[in-house]
């Protein structure tokens, strides 16, 4: 079994993004508030939006299942309030879990948090309460709901410990995942994700999060951002700040993905990190989505990658399966049900 631990709906049919459109217009103009019963999206429509995407590349690349998330770019918790936040975070959901119901054996759902800039995390601990009844196997957790701006406090700040605990209790993991940038100087993709990624790395080592969180278990997408590239750099950082091994401190609950899109890159991350800390992702449809002319495949085929390194066979199936079952608990019965 081949299962890739993130996707996102990034072929929602049309009205989704129609009914977004009117709900930001709505800020400015209540007037053109939009109703939830007004968003009307048919079984049919999801299909047809699948089939030919994700269904499609599933089939094509040989993964089994993909973890499936809202689209991480327009989750934009920075826009409107609290509210906006969450109606338009259940929508969503609640789509996801449509999908998962159509496609039980291709798709588990991952969920959106209703965060927004200076709110508590109340709301988004309730909603993914709400996820976990509808059989949602993880959270996509936000570092900077401001949109790189940065407002928040680190990850490691007491601020983001309700959601931790009740992250534990459910024991599910989450992926720390930003959404769009509405800093111009970061490109969402190409800059603000990668720093994102990094950031929380840092921030993880200066903290002492898993002293108080031993079963928590965040995966930190892209590859794990610049911090493979510049292990030495982290590694030292820490012993210069008195922090124990990484290994301890942190790479007992962190994991990367390998939604790195290249044969080097891979090959990198493969040898730095620990075979356990990793697990298969390619984030298709998404963020790269075309093809690479020196290789004439697609750049986010990452399974290509793994299936063209030098690990061993083993060690490629703790990769493409064994590890996921060990950072989603919840993922086998989901699959057996
Ligand atoms: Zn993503």
């Amino acid at each position: 079994m081949i299962i890739d631990c993130h996707g996102h709906y990034t072929t929602a049919p049309q009205e989704l993004t129609t009914f977004r459109d009117a709900q930001i217009a709505a800020l400015k103009d209540p007037v053109q508030t939009p109703s939830r019963e007004s968003l009307k999206i048919s079984d049919d429509q999801i299909r047809d939006s699948l089939e030919k995407a994700q269904l499609k590349l599933q089939r094509e690349r040989g993964s089994d299942v993909t973890i499936f998330s809202p689209r991480a770019s327009t989750m934009a918790h920075h826009v409107g309030t609290e509210a906006t936040s969450l109606e338009w975070t259940q929508i969503c959901n609640d789509l996801i879990e449509r999908v998962v119901g159509l496609y039980p054996k291709n798709f588990v759902g991952v969920c959106q948090l209703p965060q927004s800039p200076g709110a508590t995390l109340a709301g988004s601990v309730k909603e993914l309460e709400r996820c976990a009844k509808m059989g949602f196997i993880g959270a996509n957790l936000n570092p900077d709901p401001s949109g790189g701006h940065w407002t928040a406090a680190p990850l490691t700040d007491k601020y983001w410990y309700p959601m931790y605990e009740k992250l534990c209790e459910l024991d599910m993991p989450a992926m720390v995942h930003v959404s769009s940038s509405c800093n111009h100087n970061f490109h969402a993709t190409g800059a603000h994700y990668i720093n994102a990624d990094t950031t929380a790395f840092m921030q993880l080592i200066q903290g002492d999060l898993f002293r108080d969180f031993p079963n928590l278990r965040l995966i930190i997408p892209h590859g794990g951002g610049a911090v493979p590239y510049h292990w030495g750099r982290y590694r030292g950082l820490a012993q210069d700040m008195k922090r124990p091994p990484l290994g301890e401190h942190v790479m007992k609950n962190v994991f990367f993905d390998t939604c790195v899109y290249h044969q080097p890159g891979i090959d990198l991350l493969l040898k730095v990190i620990d075979v356990k800390n990793i697990l298969f992702g390619s984030e298709m449809v998404g963020a790269v989505r075309g093809i690479d002319p020196t290789t004439g495949q697609f750049y986010d085929d990452t399974k290509r990658y793994i299936d063209n390194s030098s690990l061993s066979d083993a060690d490629k199936h703790s990769i493409f399966e064994g590890n996921a079952y060990r950072v989603y608990p919840r993922l086998k019965a989901r699959l057996a049900a």
